[in-house]
């Protein structure tokens, strides 16, 4: 089956999500950082009749808020969040030969870091699906101004990977957050507009690109963690 994205352009998220579960039923799910956007996508997946699983990766490096507002989507939603660690392995010889920082020290060190903490669960994760969702957006940054709603995903052949708020802006955003209370990351009120572990993500200074508090000694272009490329 191919999928063409201009088949799918047109729909809303909300339509998007239903038709993620119609065409994949338990076969697909969301994969969150609880960031806005996946913040938006669980309130409309709560809503739905048949609701999406979600899923995520604990990197074992992530902010106090962060597990924080995990615990409020379980509280307000009443839906499961399934949980993917590192390999302790991995973890254990990473930390023993680099140390606790090595991803400071270069862009191989990052991806090293990234691979094994999210790309490797992130694959686990996905070795159960047929289908997933995520929450990017093209006005991101550099490495997501052409993101597709609705693509093949050549990274995880044969996943498809369905993007139902790529069109969406952040004041979009923030105004369905607002009109239906949805609980976000308390980071977000203190200039953390995009959030992923604490030691790779700062704040941002007004007027700077929403990813710019993203491992902000990198170039733009290299800042995506090899979960998304
Ligand atoms: S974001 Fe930083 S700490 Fe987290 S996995 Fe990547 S390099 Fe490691």
């Amino acid at each position: 089956m191919t999928f063409q994205s201009t088949d799918f352009e047109l729909k809303s998220a909300q339509e998007l999500l239903s038709w993620s579960f119609e065409r994949f039923g338990p076969d697909v799910g969301l994969a969150s950082s609880f960031g806005m956007e996946d913040m938006v996508l669980i309130d409309m997946i709560a809503k739905l009749d048949n609701p999406i699983k979600i899923f995520t990766l604990d990197t074992g490096r992530l902010h106090e808020e962060t597990y924080e507002v995990m615990e409020r989507v379980r509280s307000r939603y009443g839906l499961e969040i399934k949980t993917y660690f590192p390999d302790q392995d991995a973890v254990e010889q990473l930390v023993r030969n680099k140390g606790f920082f090595s991803f400071r020290e270069s862009v191989e060190n990052r991806k090293e870091c990234c691979a094994i903490r999210k790309v490797e669960p992130l694959n686990r994760a996905l070795g159960e699906l047929k289908a997933w969702v995520t929450g990017m957006r093209r006005d991101q940054g550099v490495t997501r101004t052409d993101i597709a709603k609705v693509v093949e995903d050549l990274d995880h052949p044969p996943l498809i990977k369905i993007n139902p708020l790529a069109d969406w802006s952040q004041e979009q955003i923030e105004s369905y957050i607002e009109t239906n209370k949805v609980p976000v990351n308390a980071l977000h009120k203190k200039n953390y507009p995009s959030i992923g572990c604490a030691a790779c993500t700062r704040a941002v200074e007004p007027g700077e690109d929403i990813r710019a508090g993203r491992w902000w000694w990198e170039n733009p272009e290299h800042k995506e963690c090899g979960l998304h490329r």
